[in-house]
């Protein structure tokens, strides 16, 4: 396998990393630790390289933008530690997911990974970051509605601001692909447990719905 050269990663990574350290300027010490071939492992190194591993479910979002890693800690000797809160209990891409987590950073050049799975405090559809959701719609799935679980959305008035809203409409999930609200919830389960499968009255379209938890 090939590694990327510094300045390939430096484009790949297009976040402005700059593969060179940076020269101390006079006789300012330089606050780099001795300089090693390749790329070192940082935490932000670290974050970006985990920004390309997709989720095995929808893989049109990253781990991180799903939320699902929520600390990267880099010992003095390079070893990294992730830890992984999974979506849902049970869900069996979480195997899957810290196996790609693994391939990816031991692909970058840092061997030594341990991941770490913690389950309090619970993963939440909140974590998600809103480049994901807009990324889920693209994928014509709809992405978890803000503001807690499906169940609490059966509202039986609008709230406050909704003006001219249904009540029936605040419980409708939007179609993913014509944006209507007249949509029918088909089945509480989709391709898999974190999902549900709607249908939109206005495109004749099914849809899955990502649940929010
Ligand atoms: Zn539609």
């Amino acid at each position: 396998m090939t590694r990327p050269s510094p300045a390939e990663l430096a484009r790949l990574l297009g976040d402005g990393w700059d593969p060179t350290p940076a020269a101390p300027s006079g006789g300012e010490r330089a606050s780099h630790r001795t300089p090693v071939a390749g790329e070192p492992a940082t935490a932000d190194a670290v974050w970006a390289a985990l920004d390309g591993v997709p989720d095995p479910e929808v893989p049109a979002i990253s781990v991180v933008e799903l939320g699902i890693v929520r600390d990267v800690r880099v010992a003095e000797d390079g070893a990294v530690t992730v830890t992984i809160t999974p979506t849902y209990s049970g869900c069996p891409a979480m195997r899957e997911i810290e196996r790609d987590v693994r391939a990816a950073l031991v692909g970058r050049g840092w061997p030594d990974v341990r991941i770490e799975t913690v389950y309090a405090p619970a993963w939440t559809t909140e974590w998600m970051t809103d480049v994901a959701r807009e990324k889920l719609r693209a994928y014509g799935i709809a992405p978890p509605r803000a503001g807690g679980a499906t169940l609490v959305t059966l509202r039986r008035a609008p709230r406050a601001g909704q003006a001219g809203t249904p009540s029936e409409a605040s419980a409708a999930v939007p179609c993913p692909r014509c944006g209507s609200a007249d949509t029918r919830l088909q089945s509480a389960f989709g391709s898999t447990a974190c999902k549900a499968m709607h249908t939109c009255a206005a495109c004749g379209e099914p849809f899955e719905e990502f649940k929010p938890i």
